[in-house]
């Protein structure tokens, strides 16, 4: 048999693999000793693509030799700059070109999605969230919600796990929306759970959603980049997604949406509009009469910061040169895999793993709890942290570990598992 726990075994993975090159396309932060830390947190803050100072630098100096003129000029121009970041958003989560476009904040996205898929009346006006949901998600619903002059603890309907179970279940979710649905305005719930890495079964409450007259999107933040999703063909509604976590895009750079072509041309939702979102032949000619692009762009409502858009580019062009998201979602389901065995063959009984073990019910995310008797998880953390672990503690007591196919290795799997089980013999 194979010792899966090895320094070797985990190196010879490494030589297999076939975009083991990627991880040179970015900068891994060192430790203090100058080696290079085990960066495990690529789902809170992607790590920089050596790329994305050269597609900075090109915007940077467009803008000093060309001034206002490099909206028209070079490459890339800044008019129509989001178009060129929209064929690789769109593969990334299984959408048409014009039903994504790059703009704003996640939060904001969020905002502006309700705005239009939450239309409440007296008959139908909750809101189906997860009752653990992001912080940000769970106050923009409720915001919303007050907004249209509704009572939060009527509208708000919170998907609850089982009692003494980590996950949600989908046959769960679906009894809600059979028992409630007439009642459901919107169904907004994440691909990915944050805290527990869970991937929830999009598809089927889509499909179970829209059955009852619901509006069914999606928040992808730990989605985008990290798993194979088909938003059209699953018909969707809408989805937002931030760009810095698996899309290595920079810190609080900015996010997408999608939206449904179904939706394009409905005059029916309401919309807060900008210029941005304005038919492109005539943006420029200043009437007072708002005529929407025929795409997800009638979303927009500024003209976009381009330098993070170029950090976007930068990021979606290092996705494409590792041969896409099923090149990445293929070697995260074995890297994941490898650092799962590892810990179950190591460390059975001191360390427990919340997210759910098939890859179609979870991505690159582990998240752990320390269950070794009299040993707290926030002690565990702080010691793998000084030995060169970079991943985050989430309260009350997980740890959380993504290895990203983009820039992690087995033999940082390895190292991790290793550093882990010595700092839990030492307690
Ligand atoms: C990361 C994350 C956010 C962050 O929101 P911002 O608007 O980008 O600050 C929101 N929701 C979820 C589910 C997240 O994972």
């Amino acid at each position: 048999m194979n010792n899966l726990f090895s320094l070797k075994y985990a190196q010879e993975l490494d030589k297999q693999d076939p975009i083991k090159h990627m991880r040179d396309e970015f900068h891994i932060p060192k430790q203090e000793n100058g080696d290079d830390e085990i960066y495990l947190c690529g789902n809170s803050l992607g790590l920089q693509p050596k790329r994305t100072a050269e597609y900075l630098n090109y915007e940077l100096k467009q803008w000093q030799k060309l001034g206002v003129k490099g909206h028209f000029s070079g490459d890339y121009p800044w008019m129509p700059y989001h178009e060129f970041l929209a064929d690789e958003s769109a593969k990334l989560v299984g959408a048409l070109p014009s039903e994504v476009v790059c703009m704003n904040s996640l939060t904001a996205n969020l905002h502006f999605m309700m705005v239009s898929f939450y239309q409440p009346d007296t008959k139908r006006n909750k809101i189906l969230i997860e009752d653990h949901a992001f912080p940000s998600d769970h106050y923009a619903v409720e915001s919303q919600i007050n907004f249209h002059g509704f009572d939060p603890q009527e509208s708000m309907l919170l998907a609850k796990t089982r009692d003494g179970e980590e996950t949600l279940r989908t046959e769960d979710i679906l009894q809600i929306i059979k028992n409630q649905g007439d009642e459901i305005a919107l169904i907004l719930l994440p691909g990915v759970q944050y805290y527990t890495g869970e991937v929830l079964d999009m598809q089927a409450i889509t499909k179970a959603g829209q059955a009852k007259g619901c509006k069914v999107g999606f928040d992808l933040a730990h989605a985008a980049g990290n798993i194979i999703m088909k938003l059209h063909d699953w018909n969707v509604d809408f989805a937002a997604w931030c760009s810095y976590k698996y899309l290595n895009s920079g810190p609080g750079s900015v996010a997408s949406c999608f939206v449904h072509e179904n939706h394009h041309n409905n005059k029916n939702l309401h919309r807060f509009s900008g210029w941005w979102g304005h038919d492109k032949e005539t943006r420029f000619k200043m009437e007072n009469s708002f005529i929407p692009m025929q795409s997800a762009e009638a979303w927009q409502v500024s003209n976009p910061p381009i330098l993070s858009l170029a950090a976007i580019r930068a990021s979606l062009d290092t996705v494409k040169q590792a041969g896409g998201i099923a090149a990445l979602r293929k070697k995260s389901i074995q890297l994941t895999a490898y650092m799962r065995e590892l810990l179950e063959q190591e460390l059975p009984g001191q360390i427990g793993i919340i997210t759910p073990q098939s890859p179609q019910n979870s991505g690159a995310q582990l998240s752990l709890i320390v269950k070794a008797k009299g040993v707290d998880g926030q002690s565990i953390f702080d010691r793998i942290e000084a030995r060169g672990i970079t991943c985050d503690f989430r309260h009350p007591n997980v740890i959380r570990v993504a290895a990203v196919p983009l820039y992690n290795s087995y033999t940082d799997a390895y190292h991790f598992v290793a550093i882990l089980k010595d700092s839990l013999n030492e307690v």
